[in-house]
């Protein structure tokens, strides 16, 4: 079913209104003479035009972040935390705003906006905590000559990159550890969706972030404007999430200074279903997994393996529901699916989808781009997949389920190891010992087993082989942002 755009409401407008449009640097929002248009990937209509950032812009970020630096790791660690908290209850209260500026300038349901508010703010009220709780060694060495004090310091000035698929949680996720552990930070969002960043600035400015503290820089050349920051021995950490193309290549920059990097890439995430797996949850779990966020998403499942003997089944059952599912403008009551990100990512879909069908797989249901206003792509199920076909190597980054039959378990550990990723793993299967194997085997950062949606604040998030370096929330999310230093002296 297909439901039709609506004008956008006053709510839209006035909520738009209060966004603010400039670069956020040393605590004051600068215009620039060039701008940005942002569109709504639901209409196509332009949603706000925003300041589009030089290198000289981003050096002058970096001058505010370096100038207070030292004052804000001086700080108190209860000053900061109590600083997070009321980001925190600021956002409840303005929880609804986040969710509408997300829908409007991702295209998600609102329903999933406000699921991203919730688990995005749980990063600011995660590291309020943490920050409280950085401590440190103290010991004898084991000669007993001397005594060994071990403490944690924060890293410096960090640049933070974000993607546009998760606004505001990608910005939460490493605002939140950087400033509890006493760094000051500049963050460029996407250019495709910077509103949330802008309006999530302006909140902090509100709980009391000092100026210089936070800079926002929003650009229309990625490159230009990262290269000098890079090339700055004044900066510290780079911490990147995005496309693995790019983060390979901003490793390869920060090789010069040595910066400390976090990376988290990109993904093609198994779903294993076994053939003692309860059905009924495999299916729920596959959906979740797979269209949440219209497949935007690096956790999404990207190749269902499923034991033959019941391919044909969970085929049926995903695709009766897939069916059901209402497309439209994320605003709109009931919608379900909204739009992709933008015309590439229609192309791509419709391109992968094309590539297996011509290899042989069957569609089952959509298969192509959808005839109105704005960048939807059907929901679709594909089954049979053949080895070779693009779709099992590509990240498909769109609501595309594709499957593929498998008779044995080595078969389906050989099939889901089968990538130069290794972001997320899900495996439904009843058997525990079999639960315990997998967990051994599949090379994977983060394993769902019989749970489709994996994300949570307390969770260290990040992958292994080209899915990237490092953690983020948890225990570890902190330490991305903190450096280790050892002090010995002697015994008295
Ligand atoms: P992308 O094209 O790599 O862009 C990510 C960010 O990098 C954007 O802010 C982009 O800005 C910027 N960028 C692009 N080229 C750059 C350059 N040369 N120098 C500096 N910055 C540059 O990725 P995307 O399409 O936005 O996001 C989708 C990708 O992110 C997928 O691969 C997905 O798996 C991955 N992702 C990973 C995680 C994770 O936690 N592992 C989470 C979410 C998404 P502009 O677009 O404005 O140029």
């Amino acid at each position: 079913m297909t439901t039709q755009t609506d004008l956008p409401t006053t709510a839209e407008a006035e909520l738009l209104a209060k966004v603010p449009t400039g670069l956020f640097i040393g605590g004051e929002w600068r215009q620039t003479e060039k701008t940005i248009d942002v569109f709504d990937p639901s209409t196509g209509d332009v949603l706000a035009s925003i300041a589009d950032a030089s290198a000289a812009d981003a050096t002058a970020a970096l001058d505010a972040a370096v100038a207070v630096q030292d004052e804000w790791a001086a700080t108190a660690p209860r000053t900061r935390s109590n600083i997070l908290r009321k980001a925190f209850d600021l956002m409840q209260e303005r929880r609804d705003e986040f969710a509408l500026l997300m829908t409007l300038e991702m295209g998600k349901p609102l329903a999933e906006s406000n699921g991203e508010v919730t688990y995005g703010g749980e990063f600011l009220r995660w590291f309020s905590e943490e920050a409280v709780r950085i401590t440190g060694r103290y010991g004898t060495n084991p000669e007993g000559t001397g005594r060994m004090i071990v403490s944690q310091h924060p890293v410096g000035p960090c640049y933070l990159i974000t993607p546009w698929n998760f606004p505001l949680a990608m910005a939460t996720r490493k605002i939140a550890p950087a400033l509890a552990a006493g760094c000051t930070v500049i963050i460029k969002p996407a250019s495709l969706t910077p509103l949330t960043t802008l309006y999530f600035a302006k909140l902090l400015e509100e709980a009391g972030v000092p100026a210089g503290v936070v800079n926002v820089l929003t650009t229309s050349s990625s490159g230009a404007v990262t290269e000098p920051l890079l090339d700055d021995p004044r900066l510290r950490k780079l911490s990147f999430t995005g496309s693995t193309p790019v983060g390979q290549k901003l490793i390869q920059q920060s090789a010069k200074n040595v910066l400390r990097t976090s990376m988290e890439l990109g993904g093609n995430a198994p779903f294993v279903v076994f053939d003692d797996a309860d059905l009924d949850a495999a299916v729920d779990g596959a959906l979740a997994a797979k269209f949440r966020n219209i497949g935007q998403a690096c956790t999404a499942a990207n190749r269902f393996i499923v034991h033959a003997s019941i391919a044909d089944e969970f085929a049926r059952r995903v695709t009766d529901r897939v069916k059901g599912f209402t497309l439209g403008r994320g605003t709109e009551e009931g919608v379900t699916i909204g739009p992709l990100i933008d015309d590439r990512a229609v192309k791509k879909a419709s391109e992968l989808v094309e590539d297996a069908v011509a290899k042989g797989a069957t569609l089952l249901t959509g298969g192509k781009a959808v005839d109105r206003e704005g960048t939807f792509y059907e929901p679709t199920v594909i089954t049979d997949v053949q080895q070779g076909s693009k779709i099992l190597r590509e990240e498909i980054f769109g609501p595309v389920l594709a499957i593929v039959p498998f008779t044995d378990e080595a078969d389906a550990v050989r099939l889901a190891n089968d990538t130069e990723y290794g972001l997320v793993s899900y495996v439904f299967t009843q058997d525990l010992a079999r639960g315990q194997r997998m967990i051994d085997k599949l090379q994977t950062g983060m394993m769902g087993l019989n749970v489709g949606v994996i994300s949570n604040a307390a969770a260290p998030f990040g992958g292994v082989k080209q899915s990237g370096i490092g953690r983020e929330g948890g225990l570890e999310g902190i330490h991305e942002y903190l450096s280790t230093k050892y002090t010995m002296t002697p015994a008295s």
